[in-house]
């Protein structure tokens, strides 16, 4: 089903900003950047540190870096949507996992309504191999030299990690699979989704894979913003503004030209969670992802997966 866009506009595009490896000095000017094209998108954070490690380190700053809380709230105040990317780099247990999704709301006035998993955290929901199912989780596990299972727990309930409930309670959608395609909306027609399969996240969406800045140029190329634009679709970029667009204190000048021209298009640039939440409520809310539609987008997902390599 073709999505009519608000104000008249052909298509939706956003980004889904991964925190990792961001640090005042290394960001700051993509948001300009965005902010002065009109694209408002989303940037994600880990909201605490956990004990015995930095809040500003080469993983990235955490909000108790104050000046990189500074950015970040102004940020949210310019329009930007400020999602979760679980509380901490390193899993923390259950009863921290709680105190950062309530630091989160402390800071930012409400639950995340947008978050990602991070690759290599304990804290993790459905995400290793729990991300599919059976019997192509088997070959994935195979494949990644994971056969006794995943380091991610974060939906098992006898788990330390345990959050699913906490999850469920208070974060309305969370990234899955990555794609190729700038449509991302054509490579998971069905997003936002519940998967029954995965009860604790309420919600699923999918991105278009672009995680450091050379990907993140291809990916915006000027074919591809056109194809954007014609199919009337809508995209989600996932990457890491923290991987290379900001070096010694210069913004990469081509992702400077393709930003520019994708914002002379009518398109509507707005948050994840603005985009979802419209695109849920033209088709009377979150929809159930029926067996054959799983079955279709996890194999998408596994031979995409094949031919990157990769956690993301
Ligand atoms: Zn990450």
């Amino acid at each position: 089903m073709n999505i009519r866009w608000p104000n008249g506009k052909s298509f939706a595009f956003s980004v889904f900003d991964d925190t990792d490896l961001a640090v005042p000095g290394n960001f700051e000017k993509v948001y300009a950047c965005l902010g002065e094209s009109g694209l408002q998108t989303t940037k994600s954070v880990w909201p605490v540190t956990a004990q015995g490690f930095e809040a500003r380190s080469e993983a990235g700053s955490t909000c108790d870096d104050s000046e990189y809380l500074a950015q970040v709230l102004r940020l949210q105040k310019s329009g930007f949507e400020i999602g979760y990317h679980l509380s901490f780099h390193t899993g923390q247990k259950r009863n921290e996992i709680l105190g950062g999704l309530d630091r989160f709301k402390e800071l930012f006035g409400h639950d995340p309504v947008s978050m990602s998993n991070h690759a290599s955290s304990e804290e993790g929901i459905y995400w290793g191999p729990a991300r599919i199912s059976m019997p192509l989780r088997a070959v994935y596990r195979t494949l990644m030299r994971r056969p006794w299972g995943s380091p991610h727990s974060g939906e098992q309930e006898s788990s330390p990690y345990f959050w699913g409930d906490l999850c469920r309670d208070r974060v309305r959608y969370v990234r899955n699979f990555v794609f190729d395609e700038i449509d991302t909306l054509s490579a998971n027609p069905e997003m936002p989704y519940h998967d029954s399969r995965r009860p604790y996240v309420n919600a699923w969406f999918s991105s278009t894979h672009a995680p450091e800045i050379n990907t993140c140029l291809r990916a915006l190329s000027e074919p591809r913003q056109d194809l954007l634009e014609a199919s009337g679709g809508a995209c989600i970029l996932y990457t890491h503004f923290g991987a290379g667009f900001q070096q010694d204190g210069s913004l990469n000048t081509r992702f400077k030209e393709l930003i520019e021209r994708l914002s002379r298009k009518n398109g509507w640039f707005v948050p994840v969670g603005t985009m979802l939440d419209y695109v849920a409520a033209q088709r009377g809310g979150v929809q159930s992802l029926d067996n054959a539609a799983r079955r279709r987008l996890e194999w998408k997902w596994f031979k995409h997966k094949i031919s990157v390599g990769g956690t993301s």
